[in-house]
This record gives structure tokens, C-alpha cells and sequence, in this order.
């Protein structure tokens, strides 16, 4: 069976909280759904915010529904060196001590004390597929991705989930550095 998925480059984006998204875009607003992600539920928003740290800011930064518990800034560690904050590598959600920003949009702004990261590199699949490839939640892979620049994460955290579809992702910078641009493809490496 083929033991592939594919690999998607998560550009910069935000995850809003209700609240957040009141205080940025007026009272009463809710997101706007431009785009289904490859994850069920998951979509892009027509909603753009500024990301701004204490050397510069990042503009039309994307914002992701639906609405989250806490909001969340997923930049690259290049982004994140632009701007002058210093985000570290996290799992989506884990946010106790990373690092704080202003979030700028038409109708107000907010300061986050915390909820910059930089994503951890992360394969979704469903209970299936884990059984499939002979790996559990949490687990941490290797992942060999196909391109012309061919290249062996580590540190690749696995994530269980029936509501999840198979599919790697990774941030801007790691998919400069193999290359991972259009339909790309990984696949585990033991
Ligand atoms: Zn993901």
C-alpha cells in the first residue's frame, strides 16, 4: 500500500478568539469563509490583521476558522526574527509562555501577552492511517520528503484524530529548505 502523504506549507496566519475577533473587526463580526483547508472543518477567512512586534509588522496576515479558545499567531522563525519576537517551536494550543504581539485589524486591536509560535512540523492522520503506518499519537517520526531538494526532517510530531485528513504540514522556512512547493509528497523514514 502506498506509504505516502502529502506535505502543505502553512503560510503565516492567526487563529482568533471569539472576543478577538469583536475587538478587531466590530461587534457581532464572525469570520468569512473564502477556502476549505485540507483538514475537515478548517478554513480560510477573507479577514486579513496586521502582526505587529517591536522592530516591524507583517501585513495581510491571514486569519484561519473557525474561531479558537485562545488566539494563536503561527509565524516562521523568520517572521517571527523580522518582527523581533522570539517564538518557539510549539504544538498548535500550547501556548503558556510564548511570545507576545499586538494584533492590528479595521476596528480595533488587541496585545497578546502570549501566542506566538513557530508550529511544530506535524503529520495529521486518522486512527487508520497510524495503524497503517505503525505509529501512535504523539509519536516523533522521521520524514523524508520528495523533491528536487530532498530532504529528512526529524522532530516530526505524529497527531491522531478521526477528524483529521492525512496530511504533513510544515511553515515557510522548513518548506524553502527542501523545496516543498506544489504537490509534494513524504513518507516516514524509520
Ligand atoms: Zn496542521
Amino acid at each position: 500500500m502506498d506509504n505516502k502523504f502529502i506535505v502543505e506549507t502553512s503560510a503565516r496566519h492567526v487563529h482568533l478568539s471569539e472576543h478577538d475577533i469583536e475587538v478587531l473587526f466590530g461587534k457581532g463580526a464572525t469570520l468569512t469563509h473564502k477556502k476549505d483547508l485540507s483538514q475537515p472543518g478548517q478554513f480560510a477567512c477573507e479577514e486579513r490583521v496586521t502582526v505587529v512586534g517591536p522592530k516591524r509588522e507583517l501585513t495581510g496576515v491571514i486569519v484561519l476558522g473557525p474561531a479558537r479558545k485562545e488566539t494563536q499567531v503561527e509565524l516562521s522563525l523568520t517572521d517571527a526574527r523580522t518582527i523581533g519576537v522570539s517564538a518557539p517551536v510549539r504544538e498548535s494550543g500550547d501556548l503558556a509562555g510564548s511570545a507576545p504581539c499586538k494584533i492590528v485589524g479595521p476596528c480595533g486591536e488587541v496585545e497578546i501577552p502570549c501566542g506566538v509560535i513557530a508550529a511544530k512540523r506535524h503529520i495529521h492522520m486518522t486512527p487508520e492511517d497510524a495503524e497503517r503506518f505503525g505509529v501512535s499519537d504523539k509519536e516523533i517520526v522521521k520524514v523524508r520528503i520528495e523533491s528536487e531538494r530532498a530532504l529528512i526532517f526529524d522532530d516530526v510530531v505524529v497527531r491522531v484524530s478521526p477528524s483529521y485528513a492525512l496530511a504533513m504540514h510544515i511553515d515557510t522556512d522548513e518548506s524553502n529548505a527542501a523545496c516543498a512547493f506544489g504537490a509534494c509528497t513524504g513518507e516516514i523514514v524509520k
